[in-house]
């Protein structure tokens, strides 16, 4: 099966160093791969609220002027278009149905504040911090199953993880990985209250759909890749590869945020930087 990878940006703000260089490895691991791999563009702007039409067209590019191509995307098309998360609402609602079907989600009338109250997080600095959801709160097995489409109920709808199950995959940056579930991360939403899909699901549906058969991004996504092995695993379907880059950090040891303008490609284009610089340390980095 020829490779193929992806780009998916989440056009909240406009990419910073840290998003060009895994975006970088991701389009240098596909031209490795020889002439018959193939990179998708995928726009990954399902929340409305977050992302803006202006910082998606700035990614693009942004991602040119670094030098990066795609094989196929919003503005080149291809066998699997349309690439923008907010035109495939067909797709997430069919992986919700086979979930639903398969008694593996259930409406949670809960909202994120309500977990985080009962469980008394800490707003801890650690990456994907996100609170187990309780497990008392879990209706009975079932619950959910006569809802016709998700945003029927004013409700989030959450994958039932597997207590104690250890999610093990190979990480061709990180090396081996196992999380275990109920302890690393809880049952986690794969559907919003305000009807919008939730990432999860979103991008397991995508990767699955698209053929994906490596899918390169940040460290920061190592436990979302455990949360989205147990939905192709409750599907059926074949994951893909996993490479997760390390990420960069600022001068304080923190990761780059949207929020360090001063590392974004807009900034640094603007003073005339040199693209080609940058991507000799990466190949330095990654390929040495
Ligand atoms: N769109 C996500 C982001 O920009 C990346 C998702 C992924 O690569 O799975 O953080």
């Amino acid at each position: 099966m020829p490779y193929r990878g992806r780009l998916a940006p989440t056009p909240t703000g406009r990419l910073h160093l840290g998003h060009a260089r895994t975006f970088w490895l991701a389009a240098a691991r596909a031209r490795a791969a020889g002439p018959e791999a193939r990179l998708v563009m995928r726009m990954e702007e399902l929340d409305a609220a977050r992302c803006k039409p202006e910082f998606a067209a700035a990614a693009l590019e942004d991602l040119r002027w670094l030098g990066l191509r795609w094989d196929e995307g919003p503005d080149i098309g291809g066998p699997h278009a349309p690439y923008e998360q907010s035109k495939r609402r067909e797709v997430y609602v069919d992986t919700w149905r086979r979930l639903r079907d398969g008694g593996f989600i259930y409406p949670c009338a809960r909202s994120r504040a309500d977990v985080q109250r009962a469980t008394q997080a800490p707003h801890a600095e650690e990456e994907d911090a996100e609170p187990l959801y309780p497990t008392e709160w879990r209706p009975p097995i079932g619950t959910g199953k006569d809802v016709a489409m998700p945003g029927a109920v004013a409700a989030n709808w959450r994958f039932r993880v597997p207590d104690g199950e250890m999610i093990k995959f190979a990480d061709a940056m990180q090396g081996p990985q196992v999380f275990v579930a109920g302890k690393d991360f809880g049952d986690f939403l794969v559907w919003r209250r305000d009807d919008v899909p939730a990432y999860e699901l979103a991008v397991t549906a995508d990767d699955n759909a698209m053929a994906i058969t490596e899918v390169v991004r940040g460290a920061d996504l190592l436990k979302s890749t455990a949360r989205q092995i147990l939905i192709y695993q409750a599907l059926g379907w074949t994951p893909p590869a996993w490479c997760h880059a390390p990420l960069l950090l600022d001068e304080t040891g923190k990761r780059l945020a949207k929020r360090n303008d001063a590392l974004s490609l807009a900034k640094l284009r603007e003073q005339g930087a040199n693209p080609k610089k940058f991507i000799e340390g990466w190949k330095t980095e990654f390929q040495s």
